[in-house]
């Protein structure tokens, strides 16, 4: 058995094999008939003769469905003129099954494909985004790894909010009630006390009411704390993340890339060093492009598109107004009004992939901004506890993955970087 990408190459010419797999397409002329088959791996197209397989065998053949599951037993031949130089001419088969006609045809709208999101991953496009996905979920843990973090988790079921209570889930819970994590953060943060750094991958739950073209109800959001970082150093480190995860799949998916549309080249560029600036120097240059936008605007999915769409590579915001962001960012001590804090905006539109900051650390500090957001910290004891007992500067942030993936496949909405997309109008399948 071999797959389909092993056979593509001269080695195997004149050789037997057999592959299994789909059928991607058929043509026949009645004496020949070519069924162009894909795996995992890739596409091959075979050739069937009416001679080599006698009458029978060569009917069922060279009317077999588009994704019919077949085995093809033949031999490699190299043809110029086959979709991936080489071919396979047939000299035995099994049919696992035959499908008359699949449902999913080259005309059908954004709603039918999301109805059939389970059909729809078998498509090349979408095979190819599961590929990077891959890729990128592996390289942001190895990336840590390498740099001596330790993985942890944290609960999904949850009773202290970190994003503020507008996006939570609320979920029975025995009589009472919890909500689903928007973040693990918090909890991140009480493990830098034993392990000093620590990331986690696990899914965030936002309701998020309003539907943009990067907002997930369920997320996948990469994330780490670590201590006695500050906020530029916290830049630093997620900048070599991103580096490594760009390389990777610079390493893996050039064919999923070219699939996509996506030139290789943007992804070189985005190795090299990103910009930094503060809010207040991005509100100018946007200013300067004509738009109609002022410092202590919140910058959303719109603002964001406009301004990203004039950078070509990733840009660190920092020092936001103290009243955009929510109540454990750092203040700057210099500029109390704003934060040690940065997002991480990808060009071409994309806006914000990631949220970090420097995290408050005094135990007064995070009291007095806890009372300018009317919360409770009597609720976030264990949160308190944490700069009670030898609290250290640390810092941290949050990835959304789903995000860099759309980013990096040039996905022009987040529903298509993740198999099966959780929106406010969307649980199946
Ligand atoms: P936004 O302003 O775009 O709503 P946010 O500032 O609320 O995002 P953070 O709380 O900073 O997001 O979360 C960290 C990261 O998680 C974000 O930078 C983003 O990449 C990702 N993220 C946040 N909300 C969502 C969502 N609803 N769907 C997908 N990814 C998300
Ligand atoms: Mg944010």
């Amino acid at each position: 058995m071999h797959s389909i990408k092993e056979i593509l190459s001269d080695e195997f010419i004149g050789k037997q094999v057999t592959v299994h797999g789909w059928v991607y397409r058929t043509r026949s002329s009645g004496k020949i008939a070519f069924v162009v088959l894909r795996d995992s791996s890739g596409i091959v197209q075979s050739v069937a003769n009416i001679s080599t397989l006698g009458d029978e065998k060569f009917k069922v053949i060279s009317s077999l469905g588009i994704e019919s599951s077949v085995e093809l037993q033949g031999t490699v031949k190299k043809d110029d003129r086959a979709i991936t130089g080489y071919e396979i001419e047939v000299t035995g088969y099994k049919v696992y099954q035959r499908n008359e006609s699949f449902p999913i045809t080259k005309d059908k709208g954004e709603e039918f494909l999301l109805d059939n999101r389970h059909l729809w991953l078998r498509s090349q496009e979408f095979s190819a985004v599961l590929k990077v996905r891959s890729t990128v979920f592996k390289a942001f843990a190895d990336f840590f790894y390498s740099e001596g973090y330790y993985q942890v988790q944290a609960p999904f079921m949850v009773s202290t909010a970190t994003e503020g209570g507008t996006t939570l889930f609320k979920v029975p819970f025995f009589g009472s009630e919890v909500s689903l994590t928007q973040s693990a953060q918090f909890y991140l943060e009480t493990m830098i006390f034993s392990l000093e750094k620590v990331f986690t991958i696990s899914p965030s739950f936002r309701a998020e009411k309003s539907r943009t073209w990067r907002h997930l109800t369920e997320y996948w959001h990469g994330e780490a704390e670590v201590a006695w970082v500050d906020n530029s150093g916290m830049m630093d480190i997620e900048e070599r993340m991103i580096h490594f995860i760009i390389r990777r799949v610079l390493e893996e998916n050039l064919p999923e890339l070219a699939i996509l549309g996506r030139d290789a080249g943007d992804l070189r560029r985005w190795t090299e060093p990103f910009l930094r600036m503060t809010y207040s120097d991005l509100i100018k240059g946007a200013q300067e492009t004509g738009m109609n936008i002022r410092y202590g605007d919140d910058l959303g999915s719109d603002e964001e598109k406009q301004i990203m769409i004039h950078y070509d590579r990733p840009v660190f915001v920092t020092h936001y107004p103290k009243e955009l962001k929510t109540f454990y960012h750092r203040p700057d001590p210099e500029n109390p009004g704003e934060l040690l804090c940065h997002d991480l905006l990808a060009p071409e539109g994309y806006g914000e992939i990631i949220g970090g900051s420097e995290r408050i650390w005094d135990p007064e500090q995070l009291k007095e901004r806890m009372e300018e957001y009317k919360l409770n910290p009597e609720d976030y004891y264990w949160y308190m506890d944490l700069r009670k007992y030898g609290s250290v500067p640390h810092s941290g942030f949050g990835l959304g993955l789903d995000r860099a993936i759309m980013w990096i496949c040039k996905l022009d909405n987040i529903k298509n970087a993740i198999p099966f997309p959780r929106t406010i109008r969307r649980t199946k399948p």
